[in-house]
């Protein structure tokens, strides 16, 4: 039976409220326990550890997100042979502190909103580390951060900066956005060379553009990209002096720069000289929605450009192997496949005329069309609503039977709506029944028929004029 070690060694400090898990991997029902409560040997020998563990040793796999975990989905799990790796160690080999979330940039595929930790969750984080002092000399393997940059948080600067453990074989690592690992920053913590460090820089794209896109610094500072690039130079060059001993460079993968992989990989291995490239498939942190979930996600093979995706993979590069694909190229977690058939060709089609080039925008524009409705409220129309409201057009409301709501938008149903006088024109997105919507609609209000604009029409007009 295939079985999984980690819930036997590992111990991860979650969150300010001390909540601890003993996977990074797991699903919110697979917390063994709370350290700002317990003491850490209660919690690692506490009914719900043990829970946990079985649920890896009954190959139920109950508490195990299948979509994050890379061992699950690249099928490496190996079967358990002896007893002795069924039995956890005596204390956590592996301890992460994963629970400061402050960081200097905001990117979308994290957080909507910076991160500023309260009074409250300082004192929390310092009773945290003061529990776990006395257990890090026994860990094989410590990492910090996770979920925030480590060179803005004082909590984790300050662990770094006093890190002092008689075992030099010891792991030490931690994940950075790369921008303020410059020399300053490296001379107050070089002692950790001493150790078996370990940097994985967290950046999502080597090309300006989309860097600048992808990863929004909180104080809108321009540079950031001319430092990271500076910054992994100096970086390679510690991985060379042997001081770090395993850089790696990591990459969300998603629809903005799926393309940009190939380039990725030749430069962090050819030109930095990095140990690994790490292709992270985006995950749902409750910072999209469900609409721009989809249009991120290429691993979704109902995603419009999720064949051009599968292309990119077929790339000899994308097989080196130094280079580490987290997650296979496909989503095993189904009920994320959202869209089917005829709305996946109007997607694509969309996508093609480029929704972000603004090409249905200035469309509408051009037709004094400035404030709209939109007339269904799926993916299809969330998408639309979104590239629209973020050129300029005023979505009025939108009307969909089923869907109640989203984002801030109004969101009626049309034996709700009273009248269309404060919208220049009703945009049908359910193509296949625009003539009886149409119908609908001009039989339950009074309306210009000419204010009712079908998409597909429109999309069709657009294709030929670009042609
Ligand atoms: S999520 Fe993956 S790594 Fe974590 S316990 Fe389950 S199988 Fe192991
Ligand atoms: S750099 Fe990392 S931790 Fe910071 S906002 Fe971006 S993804 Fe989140």
């Amino acid at each position: 039976m295939k079985f999984c070690r980690h819930p036997f060694e590992y111990f991860r400090v979650k969150n300010t409220d001390g909540d601890i898990q003993a996977c990074a991997w797991t699903n919110d029902k697979a917390i063994i326990g709370n350290l700002l409560r317990q003491d850490l040997p209660e919690i690692w020998n506490s009914e719900a550890a043990s829970r946990f563990r079985k649920s890896v040793t009954d190959g139920s796999f109950t508490y195990c997100n299948k979509d994050a975990c890379p061992y699950l989905q690249r099928n490496e799990l190996s079967e358990a042979k002896d007893k002795a790796v069924i039995t956890p160690t005596e204390i956590p080999a592996f301890i992460q502190i994963a629970c400061d979330e402050t960081c200097n940039l905001c990117c979308p595929s994290c957080r909507r909103e910076v991160f500023i930790p309260t009074k409250q969750q300082k004192a929390n984080m310092e009773i945290l580390h003061q529990k776990l002092l006395p257990y890090y000399k026994y860990a094989k393997h410590i990492n910090f951060g996770g979920l925030g940059e480590v060179f803005v948080s004082p909590f984790y600067m300050k662990i770094l900066e006093n890190f002092n453990h008689e075992n030099p074989d010891t792991i030490i690592s931690f994940e950075t956005n790369g921008i303020l690992f410059d020399k300053d920053h490296w001379n107050k913590i070089s002692h950790l060379g001493n150790y078996d460090l370990r940097v994985n820089v967290s950046i999502d794209s080597l090309y300006k553009p989309t860097y600048d896109y992808l990863r929004r610094g909180v104080d809108k500072c321009s540079g950031n990209f001319e430092k990271v690039k500076g910054n992994l130079k100096f970086m390679s060059d510690l991985r060379k002096n042997g001081e770090i001993k395993l850089l790696s460079i990591c990459m969300v993968v998603q629809d903005n720069n799926f393309l940009e992989i190939p380039d990725y990989i030749k430069y962090g291995i050819y030109d930095i000289g990095v140990d690994r490239v790490v292709l992270r498939p985006i995950w749902q942190r409750g910072s999209f929605t469900e609409a721009e979930m989809f249009v991120k996600n290429v691993r979704n093979p109902a995603h419009p450009y999720h064949v051009e995706f599968l292309r990119v993979l077929e790339n000899p590069l994308v097989k080196h192997p130094q280079v580490m694909m987290w997650s296979g190229d496909r989503m095993i977690n189904r009920k994320d496949i959202m869209v089917v058939g005829a709305r996946v060709d109007l997607l694509k089609q969309l996508f093609n005329l480029g929704i972000r080039s603004r090409s249905l925008s200035k469309y509408l524009k051009e037709r004094s069309i400035t404030k709209i409705c939109i007339y269904g409220a799926d993916i299809v129309g969330q998408v639309i609503a979104d590239g629209l409201s973020n050129d300029g057009i005023i979505i009025g409301f939108m009307i969909d039977r089923s869907v109640r709501s989203y984002k801030d938008y109004k969101l009626l149903r049309l034996e709700d709506v009273k009248g269309f006088t404060d919208v220049d024109a009703v945009l049908i997105t359910s193509v296949l029944s625009f003539d009886s919507i149409k119908d609908d609609v001009m039989c339950k209000h009074s309306i210009d028929e000419q204010k009712l604009l079908n998409l597909e029409s429109i999309i069709k007009e657009l294709a030929d004029t670009t042609i």
